[in-house]
């Protein structure tokens, strides 16, 4: 038996991707095989395809950072065949082949049983992308975040972005979005958003040491000077809970927000985030994603399409999420 899946090689140096059907006797180990119906592109995604980031150490590679699907096999007490599970990082599209493929087999104690009010296809609307956006509002509700409180939401137009735009309004938050396109305005009200903001404001870092008060709360996706400014435009006791690195890895602050005004800054890890918390992000996502705003945000492709959609997604060029149909 063979199955489909986006194959990467490496040849002297260069990353290059194909479709292919490869044999189910090199399926990684695992006490769990999914029929996977859906994968998305993420922005690790793409640092993979493109090879930017050397994530991956050793080819021929399946990527694909999450997927949703069916359970197959199992000889893990915790599943049977025909549950309906979702997988979001632990690893899998970087040392473990991942979901860019027609079977996975993984270890079962990565996965999560889907909420029945999502279908897989919905799972990948939202992937890793998706639940990390949730794992921040959860973060910044943990911190004491109030209904009515104005949010900022860096890098707002794309996968993290737009879904914590979504389900921050939902809930009830005032939320201003933050991005470089401005033609997506229209995109980002439709999402929830009362009002936008240009990133060339923030881009250069912060003008002063300390601002005026703007935030009670900020979703950041994107790092660099432009979470700097947002550290000195938080009020008093706000948190920002810090998820991504589309401008840069590094963070040109000072100690003064957190001195001052006892500013927190909340770390936010999806990959490795315990399963407890995980299933806790999983029934949020099905009670406070409007579905409507969901699809909206969502476009689909195929395995083919990938490595070109890898490019587009490190220039900023991707709206919102992408799902991937294993086969088509
Ligand atoms: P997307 O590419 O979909 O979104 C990133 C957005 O950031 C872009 O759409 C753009 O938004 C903005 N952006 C791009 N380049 C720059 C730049 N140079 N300066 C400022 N803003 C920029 O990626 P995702 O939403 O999937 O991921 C966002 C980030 O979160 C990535 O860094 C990713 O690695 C990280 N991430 C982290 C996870 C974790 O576990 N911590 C899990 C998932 C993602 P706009 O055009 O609106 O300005």
């Amino acid at each position: 038996m063979s199955f489909r899946a986006l194959l990467l090689e490496e040849k002297e140096g260069k990353v290059s991707g194909a479709v292919a059907a490869i044999d189910d006797a090199k399926l990684p180990p695992g006490d769990v095989t999914v029929a996977v119906d859906y994968t998305t592109l993420n922005y690790k995604d793409g640092l993979i395809l493109a090879n930017k980031a050397r994530l991956v150490r050793q080819y021929p590679h399946v990527p694909g950072i999450d997927f949703a699907g069916t359970v197959s096999e199992s000889g893990n007490p915790g599943f049977k065949p025909g549950d309906k599970v979702v997988l979001n990082g632990w690893g899998v599209g970087e040392r473990h082949w991942g979901g860019m493929a027609e079977k996975a087999r993984v270890k079962g104690d990565w996965l999560v049983k889907l909420p029945a009010a999502i279908s897989t296809k919905r799972a990948m609307a939202i992937g890793t992308a998706g639940y990390t956006a949730m794992l921040c509002v959860m973060a910044l509700e943990d911190h004491g975040l109030k209904r009515d409180a104005p949010v900022l939401v860096t890098g707002a137009a794309g996968g993290v972005g737009s879904v914590a735009t979504a389900i921050l309004a939902k809930l009830g938050y005032n939320v201003t979005a933050m991005t470089g396109r401005a033609d997506q305005t229209d995109y980002l009200k439709s999402l929830g958003a009362s009002a936008v903001v240009d990133r060339a404001e923030f881009a250069n870092g912060p003008a002063k040491p300390m601002d005026s008060t703007r935030w009670a709360g900020a979703v950041d996706t994107v790092g660099g000077k432009v979470l700097a400014t947002v550290l000195t435009q938080m009020a008093y006791g706000a948190s920002v809970a810090a998820c991504g690195n589309a401008a840069g890895a590094d963070l040109p602050t000072t100690v003064l927000p957190f001195i001052l005004r006892g500013v927190n800054l909340l770390g936010v890890d999806s990959v490795m985030c315990p399963g407890p918390q995980r299933k806790e992000a999983w029934a949020r996502l099905a009670r406070d994603l409007p579905l409507d705003k969901l699809d909206a945000m969502t476009s689909t492709a195929t395995l083919a399409d990938a490595p070109a959609l890898a490019e587009k997604i490190l220039k900023g060029q991707v709206r919102g999420r992408t799902v991937i149909e294993v086969k088509g």
